[in-house]
């Protein structure tokens, strides 16, 4: 990942990290949910369920796979980023880069897969980083 400036205190920190070795400042960072099929976009910025209605938009007719709420993602930035974590009481299982969610949050990459299944609604996960310098 890239290196980023800290936008408080300037201090260079490493690509993965949230928070500012500098000064504790955490980067905030959104997340962007791509639908491979329809290129239609879901944007979070603080912790939401995802279930059919909302994916309905983004991947259309594969929306019918998911439960609601299907998986929650959530900006756990003092852990690292985003998370994303299946809904317990979700019919079809949640998958992440091709393998069922187990219980429990598990963190977001840029360039990560989440699907319904092993592929209905499929989405590409960017991270975008909202308050670091260039
Ligand atoms: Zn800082």
């Amino acid at each position: 990942m890239i290196p980023w400036k800290c936008k408080q205190c300037g201090t260079p920190n490493d690509g993965g990290a949230c928070l500012c070795v500098g000064c504790n400042h955490i980067r905030a960072q959104r997340l962007v949910l791509t639908s491979e099929v329809t290129d239609h976009t879901l944007v979070f910025q603080v912790g939401t369920p995802v279930g059919r209605g909302g994916l309905l938009k983004a991947v259309g007719d594969d929306s019918r796979y998911a439960s609601e709420p299907q998986f929650i993602v959530s900006p756990r930035l003092e852990l690292g980023g985003w998370m994303v974590e299946h809904a317990a009481s979700a019919a079809n299982p949640t998958f992440h880069n091709g393998t069922a969610l187990e219980h429990g949050p598990q963190p977001l990459k840029q360039g990560d897969r989440l699907s319904i299944g092993p592929k209905r609604a499929v989405l590409k996960v960017t991270i975008e980083n909202l308050d670091s310098l260039p």
